[in-house]
């Protein structure tokens, strides 16, 4: 296990420190901000939707490591898939992180870098924030923005 822990902490910090998507999504039609006052991570993300497809994600914020390297491996995630599967997909993951026997859940790819945070109460908000934030934005519709807190 140490291994895993090990290049998940890797996985982690990369994506923290050089977190992909950063910025706002090119004609953006759909965002809102999301808080986490436990933590002091702040985020915005913003999306270009069209026909029912994420086209362009992206965020920027400040934030712990673990809420900005969520953000970041979310945006990988979700860009190029339809609304429903990014839905779904945050389903699956806050269900890994909060469900004391989740049961299968499928591959979550690098998104299971996070499993070991489901130890940690406090470090859930910080790794939800981001999918908290990008289903505020999805479920406004059309030019909305949104705020979310995890208080
Ligand atoms: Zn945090």
């Amino acid at each position: 296990m140490s291994d895993l822990r090990e290049l998940y902490q890797e996985v982690i910090l990369d994506h923290s420190r050089q977190p992909r998507n950063f910025g706002a999504a090119a004609e953006a039609n759909r965002g809102a901000r999301g808080d986490n006052p436990l933590c002091g991570d702040q985020l915005r993300v913003s999306l270009r939707v069209r026909g029912g497809m994420v086209e362009d994600v992206a965020f920027e914020g400040s934030g712990c490591a673990i809420s900005m390297a969520s953000a970041s491996l979310m945006t990988q995630a979700v860009k190029g898939h339809t609304v429903a599967e990014a839905e779904e997909l945050f389903e699956r993951f806050h269900r890994l992180l909060t469900e004391e026997e989740p049961g299968e859940l499928g591959d979550l790819g690098k998104l299971e870098v996070f499993s070991g945070v489901r130890e940690f109460p406090i470090r859930v908000k910080c790794a939800t924030l981001a999918w908290h934030t990008l289903h505020a934005a999805l479920a406004r519709g059309d030019d909305g923005e949104v705020e979310v807190s995890t208080e």
